[in-house]
């Protein structure tokens, strides 16, 4: 059985954590749980103007490949919405190749472990209902601050159109 994979080209990745929050969104993780991390190598300077510093993702043992995504042969979520477009998914041995052909990459084959994925990570139908009350609050608080900070005529215009 071919095992499956994504390769990360750390090189580009500019650690705008898109591929953490699409994660978690897809998979309902409550607060302190990932499929994937985006975690910091740095910064430190290494000469004057010079700094070493790398954004490395790196799937957890919540990560299951996206397989009911993958499964229907869409891509996975991470992968799908990369804004750098640096992450590939596909069997080892088709990302073995590309990992290949240039350095600063790192191929992960993540391993998947539903014990992990117990307890309070079971579908909550009322999420979507405190979603929306959450938004609202959002809503209200940026009126609020827009109102604060500019006072100009589109403002008033925006908030008479809402
Ligand atoms: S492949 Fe799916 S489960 Fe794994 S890190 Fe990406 S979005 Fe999360
Ligand atoms: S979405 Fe892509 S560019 Fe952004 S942190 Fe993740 S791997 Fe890096």
């Amino acid at each position: 059985m071919a095992h499956y994979g994504l390769l990360i080209d750390y090189e580009y990745c500019t650690g705008c954590e898109v591929c953490q929050v699409t994660c978690k969104e897809e998979h309902d993780y409550p607060v302190g749980k990932f499929g994937i991390r985006v975690f910091d190598d740095g910064p430190w300077e290494i000469e004057e103007h010079r700094f070493n510093f790398n954004k490395i993702p790196v799937p957890t043992d919540l990560c299951d490949l996206c397989a009911e995504r993958t499964s229907t042969g869409r891509e996975p979520i991470c992968v799908h919405h990369c804004l750098a477009n640096v992450m590939s998914y596909g069997t080892v041995e088709e990302l073995a190749r590309k990992l290949d052909s240039k350095t600063k990459q790192v191929l992960w084959v993540p391993q998947y472990k539903p014990y992990e994925a117990r307890g309070p990570f079971v579908h909550d139908p009322a999420k979507g209902a405190r979603k929306a009350a959450h938004f609202e609050v959002e809503e209200n608080a940026s009126a609020e601050r827009m109102t604060a900070q500019r006072g100009d005529q589109r403002v008033d215009e925006m908030l008479t159109d809402a």
